[in-house]
């Protein structure tokens, strides 16, 4: 029952992957804390952990989320064990499957240089040059094609919707309450949170309030009196079957823009948004024509099996795009003692929310990050104009 005046240690508002996440290694660290996730559609209609392609790599430009995913890829092999309730052990299907991230002739140099920085950083990374590629992947066409790299180890892809349930049925199992709300004010007394308001019209008063609310993260942020440069930007995903058999086939990142991976017995495709800044970027509203005016021709010409396809399924879905540089906003919320963050993804966010949920519990619990530092990913960065930019988002 919605109460007046209860009051938790922790307000979530917003039980995604990244709520569930941040709930779940709350009460790990900390079993007495009292933990309340808000959240408005316990069906997950349209958040971006239902919509979500949920593929995980090491290939990244910046080494922070390079760490963030390589921790996650680790929990991900463990959740059975981690998150089974009562003997039920959940299945977050994880198939360990290469990136392969292609670059043209002018863009190879630039290619190879991340390649050292990502083996630098422990990423075990392949560099193919063209002929490398038309002997490993015979069906794919290496034509305007400079080098690739190829991922050997800690990538793949996996059901992102099986593990927001089972991050959510352990938090619960842990004491964790879900609540159906919609967080629509809060009350801000000097440099604290002090109450979130719903639209119910109950009120909750929080030790601390989190703030996971994905694509709308910028409203909560609003509420509280800041700006947080994140917004909703739809992405479509399109299935399709081929007829000749394309053994081996990684997730291909393609010079175009376009990238595509196995999906049960089909695959499946995407592209960017084809004006980013256009009104029906902020809509769910399915871009049909973007399959055949971009994605086919794209398709086709770097593996030309994909001439004879069949479109079988579409849905779109929004990143929680960070504008300022594409990367998470982790940590304190400027100006707030007790207000934290966990937004601003951009693409790259199911992969990484068991390691950014345990790196925000951590601070919360502890004041600290211990087991890995985003120092790096505060909002003091935004403040400051100092930009961790990801050069490969997809
Ligand atoms: C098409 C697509 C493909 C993607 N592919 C990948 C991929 O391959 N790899 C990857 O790592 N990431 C991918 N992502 C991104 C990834 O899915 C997201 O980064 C991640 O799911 C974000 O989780 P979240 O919990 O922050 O947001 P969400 O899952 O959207 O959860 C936020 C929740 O907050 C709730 N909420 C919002 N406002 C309020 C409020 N005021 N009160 C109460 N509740 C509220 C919403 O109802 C929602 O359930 C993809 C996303 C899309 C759309």
């Amino acid at each position: 029952m919605n109460g007046q005046n209860e009051t938790f240690d922790v307000v979530i508002v917003g039980g995604g992957v990244m709520g569930s996440s941040v709930a779940y290694h709350l009460k790990t660290l900390d079993a007495r804390l009292s933990v309340l996730v808000l959240e408005r559609d316990p069906n997950y209609t349209t958040a971006s952990s239902t919509l979500s392609v949920s593929s995980i790599r090491q290939q990244f430009s910046a080494p922070v989320n390079m760490a963030l995913s390589r921790n996650s890829f680790a929990f991900l092999r463990e959740a059975a064990d981690r998150l089974q309730v009562d003997g039920d052990r959940p299945d977050v299907a994880l198939q360990e499957r290469a990136y392969l991230q292609l670059a043209s002739p002018a863009g190879a140099d630039g290619l190879r240089a991340m390649n050292a920085v990502q083996r630098a950083h422990g990423g075990d990374i392949a560099l193919l040059e063209p002929d490398d590629l038309a002997r490993r992947f015979p069906w794919l066409s290496i034509d305007s094609i400079g080098a690739g790299n190829l991922g050997l180890r800690g990538e793949g892809w996996f059901d992102g919707y099986s593990l927001l349930q089972a991050l959510r049925r352990k938090a619960r199992a842990l004491g964790v309450e879900y609540r159906k709300a919609e967080a629509v004010s809060l009350r801000r007394e000097g440099e604290r949170i002090a109450s979130v308001g719903c639209a119910d019209g109950s009120t909750v008063a929080c030790g601390m309030l989190v703030n996971a609310a994905g694509p709308h993260a910028a409203r909560v942020a609003d509420m509280a009196g800041f700006a947080l440069p994140v917004h909703p930007e739809r992405h479509c995903v399109f299935v399709f079957d081929c007829k000749t058999p394309i053994p081996d086939c990684p997730l291909v990142i393609d010079p175009s823009g376009i990238y595509f991976r196995p999906e049960g017995k089909g695959f499946l495709a995407g592209a960017p948004p084809r004006d980013a800044h256009a009104p029906e970027n902020r809509t769910l509203e399915i871009d049909h024509a973007q399959f055949e005016d971009v994605l086919w021709p794209a398709l086709a010409a770097r593996v030309p099996a994909f001439e004879a396809i069949r479109q079988t399924a579409v849905w779109a879905g929004f990143y929680e795009m960070n504008s300022f540089d594409h990367n998470a906003i982790i940590g304190r919320a400027p100006g707030l003692a007790n207000m934290l963050l966990v937004n601003g993804f951009s693409g790259h966010g199911i992969q990484q929310s068991p390691a950014a949920g345990l790196a925000l519990a951590e601070l919360m619990v502890h004041g600290a990050y211990r087991t890995l530092d985003v120092g790096e990913l505060g909002y003091e960065r935004i403040a400051q104009n100092r930009p961790v930019r990801e050069l490969i988002v997809i």
